[in-house]
Formats: structure tokens, sequence, C-alpha cells
């Protein structure tokens, strides 16, 4: 069996790709623990966990398992009236591992999704109390939160895609980002931006929303947790929600299993996506306080106004509940601590590299900014000749493998991210 990639090329979208020029694609024909095995027979060793999510490997036994064993329940009912265990027990864990005033969960589909219902509960929340005024975002430069147009609002205005859609975006607040990296001294002037804006806007401002600790696929920037806690100050200070969008972050990627526990701060509503499944199938999880959910319920909707066709996928809840259960069994602490050892240890040393502006770590991430944009298709296709997955985009190239990851392996991936820095 092989891919028919001329029709892939003449009638598929990819992510973020041209039609009338696509890149080259590389055919998959199956992946088992960290490999990814394409059809020509090469394998690569996965660096990207599929976009943060595939945290156990791919293939793994336990996963298949749930999911078989759920597929030949039911795979899907509606959620509308209906209730199911698969869905009980991923509340449970997700109220239990989360920060305790976060108690009320809302199932979603993507993670982008979780981020409209985050939006909506802050916009309705207020409207419920009667300040109708307060309709805006306050969010932060860097940011990413996804591609609906809600999210993409509250995405980094110049990086994001604002100005292609000026016209019908919501218009939003943005404080600068925090630069003050994660093992530096907290310099108090990361929030001047932040706390100007709040002080003048706080009145039009229903929430602020940010990325805790790790700025994503707005610039994969890691910044102090100091500046968190100030945050959560500034937000009770002016009457403002915070939203945390550990979409990219939850599930232990940056060492411990939320970002938030690194400043010990919790949000009034949070939004969980991407490894929640352990990249098996789509779903994302919007929480929020008791306080929050009275209040939306309180007001004259009586509702929270979103329901989802494919709400709390049984499928898909089933195979959460066994990877988060996975995770939990796995050790998965010291995995990401080695990890985190091996990466500070091979890749810190390249930001002497001529090309290179910076490096950095935190967990399971490891990131590599370049001077210039790096020409993506050949070197994406120069590392896949090194046996390695990773897909940079501007100047950033950047690994999030899999906790299960070797060291050797490991070494594979930031050796293909040496080749690039040394070859320029
Ligand atoms: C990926 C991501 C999203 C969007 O999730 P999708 O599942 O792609 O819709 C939102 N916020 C952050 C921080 C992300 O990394």
């Amino acid at each position: 069996m092989t891919t028919d990639l001329d029709f892939d090329r003449d009638h598929l979208w990819h992510p973020y790709t041209s039609t009338s020029k696509p890149l080259p694609t590389f055919p998959v024909a199956s992946a088992k623990g960290v490999r990814l095995m394409l059809e020509d027979g090469r394998e690569l060793v996965d660096g990207m966990s599929s976009w943060w999510a595939a945290v156990h490997g791919y293939n793994h036994p336990v996963l298949n398992q749930a999911a078989k064993d759920q597929i030949d329940r039911m795979a899907h009912v509606m959620f509308g009236g209906l209730t199911h265990e698969p869905a009980v027990e991923l509340g449970k864990k997700l109220v239990d591992l989360t920060p305790e005033p976060l108690e009320k969960v809302f199932l979603a589909d993507s993670g982008s999704v979780s981020v409209e219902v985050a939006i909506k509960m802050a916009l309705q929340y207020w409207l419920s109390q009667g300040y109708a005024g307060k309709d805006k975002l306050l969010a932060l430069r860097n940011g990413y939160h996804g591609d609906t147009f809600g999210a993409m609002a509250a995405c980094d205005p110049v990086n994001g895609m604002h100005s292609l859609f000026s016209g019908v975006l919501a218009k939003h607040y943005f404080a600068e980002a925090p630069q003050c990296p994660y093992d530096s001294d907290f310099n108090t002037a990361d929030l001047d931006s932040i706390q100007h804006m709040l002080a003048e806007h706080h009145q039009e401002i229903a929430a602020v929303i940010l990325e805790p600790v790790v700025q994503g696929a707005g610039g994969m920037r890691i910044y102090h947790p100091t500046y968190l806690k100030a945050v959560r100050a500034l937000c009770d200070e002016y009457g403002v929600l915070l939203i945390f969008d550990e979409i990219a972050t939850g599930f232990g990627r940056t060492g411990k299993l939320f970002a938030l526990e690194h400043a010990d701060v919790c949000p009034d509503i949070l939004c969980l996506g991407k490894a929640i499944t352990g990249g098996y199938m789509t779903l994302a999880a919007t929480l929020c306080t008791r306080q929050v959910a009275a209040g939306i319920c309180e007001g004259e909707a009586g509702v929270l106004m979103h329901g989802p066709t494919f709400m709390g996928n049984p499928l898909a809840c089933a195979v959460a509940n066994a990877s988060i259960q996975l995770l939990l069994d796995s050790g998965w602490q010291q995995k990401v601590a080695a990890i985190e050892a091996q990466l500070k240890d091979e890749l810190m040393p390249l930001k002497a590299l001529p090309t290179v502006a910076d490096t950095r770590v935190l967990g399971a991430i490891g990131v590599m900014e370049m001077k210039e944009s790096v020409a993506m298709e050949q070197v994406q296709a120069r590392f896949v000749e090194l046996g390695v997955w990773i897909r940079p985009f501007g100047k950033l190239v950047y690994i999030m493998p899999p906790f299960v990851i070797e060291a050797d392996d490991l070494s594979k991936l930031t050796g293909a991210m040496r080749d690039l820095a040394e070859q320029k």
C-alpha cells in the first residue's frame, strides 16, 4: 500500500500550506514508540510528539486497548441529556489533578474550541453579573490560542493573523510579553505593560488570557513564573477573570503536571487539550471555578450557551482516561527531568554558534532560535536524511519529544539540531 502523493499534492490541504505551491509531504506507514515508519522504509525519531500530544509515543498497547474496549461498547452518543462512565471518569480525573477551585468541566472537541468556550464563559459571566461593557480580552504579545475566530483574535496581533482578518476579528487589548527568562531573577518591569492596561481598561476587560510559563506557537518563549503570581493579584485587584491556556503545557511537558504549578497560581478558567488523549484523538477541556459557573448560570440565559455535536465523545474520553492514568503511573517526572538535563547538556552549548540567537530548555521542551529564518523545505528534507522528525517554523527549531524517548534517540534529535546550526 502506498499513498497517492499526487492526489495529496493536488487535493489535500495540510496545515498552513499553499495548494498552488505545495511543500513535500512524507507518507507515514505506521508509528511505534518514538519512531515514525515512512513508506519507503526509513525510520524517523520523532521530536514533535505530533505537536505536543503523543507523550507516550505511538501505538501504545494500553491506549490501543482502551480504544478497542470502548469502541465495542459505543463510539459515541450525544451528551445532551445522556451521560456515560468515560466522561464522568475523565471529569473526576481533571477535577482531581487541577487546583482545587477548578471544579466544573466542559468537554470540547479541540484546543481552539476549548479556548472559544473559555472566552464565552468569561463574557457570559460578566453579562450575567450585569456588566455588559466587560466584553474584551487582555492577551499577551507572542501568544497563540488557536485558529478559530474567537481564539485567533487573542493571538499575537503581528505574528498572529490579525492583519489579514482585522476587519472581522474582535478587537482586544494586548500587553507586552514578559521578558525575564525562567531561571533568572524576576524583574518587576515585566509587569508594567499589563498593569498599565488593566488600570486603564479594566472596566472593558472580561479576562486576561495567557499561556502560563511557555508561550508556544507564538515564539516558543519561556518566562518567569513569578509573572503569573503578579498577574493573578492584578486580576483580583481590578475585577478581571484569569484564563490559563495550558493546551500545550498541560500533562507534564514543562516538568510539572500543569505549568501553573511553577507559580502555584490558580486561574478562574483553564484550557487543556493536545496531550489529553496521549495524541490519539481530538479532545480538549475547559475547566472553571464554581464561582464562574454559578455566575454564568444565574444570568438571564441560565445556561452556558455552547454544546458541540461530539461533546464528551466516549471514545476520546476512554483513551484520555487511559492516557492520564498511564502518565500518572509512568514515573513521568523522572523521565521529563532526565530529558531536561540532557537537553540542557546538548542544546545550551549551541548558543555559542554564530548562526544561533538563543537556546532554551524547560522540561521536555528544547528550543534553538536561529538568527535567520530557516528554509523549511530544505531543512525538513535534511532532518529526514538524518533520521529525525523535527518541523521548524520561522527562526525556531524546537523539539518536544515523547516522554518515553531514550537518551540515544534524544541525542539524534539534538545532533540534527547541531548539524543545522553548524551547516549554515
Ligand atoms: C495548539 C494550541 C491551541 C489550539 O489547539 P487546536 O487543538 O490546534 O485547536 C490553543 N492554544 C495553545 C496554547 C496551543 O498550543
